[in-house]
């Protein structure tokens, strides 16, 4: 169930419903946007009751939410979520870059990569120090040394920093160090991980599983809004198809339908969606233009020799590329590119 405080509603007011929601068995969500105050009520407390406080003091109104997600229903919450990071918000009006090498990989390679991507307007630096590799052989990540890195790479250009969180032994450590917190792909239905990070103060950037539905990356998102983390930031990364001309298919089609049925950020990876470099700009403007609130982009001083994902890395020209040529379907779109 749905509770909608009226504008301006006070703080004793919501206090006071809040109390009455436990009472008749909830657990409140008490989620504040711009104008109004929603609190979602979620578990199997008394239904009939609930929507008789219809009648309380600063209640617009009560109604049930249809859909198996509630905290990231549409239906909940017209207005957008904007997660602000450091002043840079995503969602609502802006359409934001996070870019960056797949890995980091030394310091000067997160040095250089931070200081093109800080030059060219990008507004995020990406970077993986935990990395999910399809074989234990190969490069598995810096760890510790490469967050440090990353934060004395936002420390010299300002910009903030996202990183892939692994594993929930590791989430103290990727708190401490990171603005964002990216999970990736092959986790979005790792659960025991979700709900750590439910538990987290940082926004959560849940990109869709290799073969997963809508439906299931909104419940994996409500995994996480539904331990009391309300920022999570969806991103659209391609899925697994019969196709074999590109390593994934970027799903488009997700964005426009994420956007009725989420109040969240749907953020695009042309990178992990085509696996190509020369389907990335297309892509990256194709995603704007259907309505994308971000692009995930990875850039790297040097492809060809990239510890990982070097075939879908664009180099530092065509990265600055791919950023004029993006700022016009920015505009057309409605949306402002923050400078
Ligand atoms: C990445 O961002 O480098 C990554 C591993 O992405 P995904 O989880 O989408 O494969
Ligand atoms: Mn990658």
């Amino acid at each position: 169930m749905i509770i909608v405080m009226k504008k301006g509603a006070s703080a004793s007011e919501i206090q006071d419903i809040t109390r009455k929601v436990g009472d008749l068995g909830f657990k409140d969500h008490v989620i504040s946007g711009e104008t109004k105050t929603v609190i979602g009520c979620v578990g199997s407390g008394d239904k009939a009751r609930i929507k008789a406080l219809v009648t309380a003091a600063g209640v617009e109104s009560v109604f049930p939410v249809s859909k198996p997600y509630k905290l990231a229903a549409r239906s909940s919450k017209q207005e957008d979520t904007v997660v602000d990071v450091n002043g840079v918000q995503i969602g609502g009006g802006a359409c934001v870059v996070f870019a960056g090498p797949c890995s980091v990989e030394t310091e000067d390679q997160i040095n250089e990569s931070a200081r093109i991507v800080k030059n060219c307007g990008a507004h995020f630096l990406r970077g993986g120090a935990y990395k999910p590799r399809t074989s234990p052989y190969s490069f598995q990540g810096l760890e510790e040394e490469g967050l440090s890195l990353l934060a004395a790479a936002r420390e010299k250009t300002g910009l903030p920093i996202i990183t892939e969180l692994l594993s929930p032994r590791h989430l103290p450590l990727v708190d401490q160090y990171a603005d964002i917190i990216q999970i990736g792909a092959r986790n979005m239905q790792n659960f025991s991980l979700l709900k750590e990070c439910g538990k987290s103060n940082k926004p959560i950037f849940l990109k869709r599983g290799l073969s997963s539905t809508i439906e299931e990356l909104l419940m994996s998102a409500e995994y996480i809004m539904s331990e009391g983390n309300y920022n999570v930031i969806l991103c659209e990364r391609g899925i697994r198809t019969f196709e074999t001309a590109y390593r994934n298919t970027l799903d488009l089609n997700a964005v426009p339908a994420l956007k009725q049925l989420t109040h969240l950020p749907v953020v695009v990876d042309p990178s992990h969606g085509t696996g190509r470099i020369d389907l990335v700009i297309p892509m990256a403007k194709a995603a704007i233009a259907a309505g994308a609130d971000g692009i995930m982009c990875e850039m790297h001083p040097n492809p060809e020799v990239a510890f990982s994902d070097g075939p879908q890395s664009l180099n530092p020209d065509h990265f600055k590329q791919f950023m004029a040529e993006i700022q016009p379907f920015v505009k057309t779109s409605g949306k402002v590119f923050p400078s």
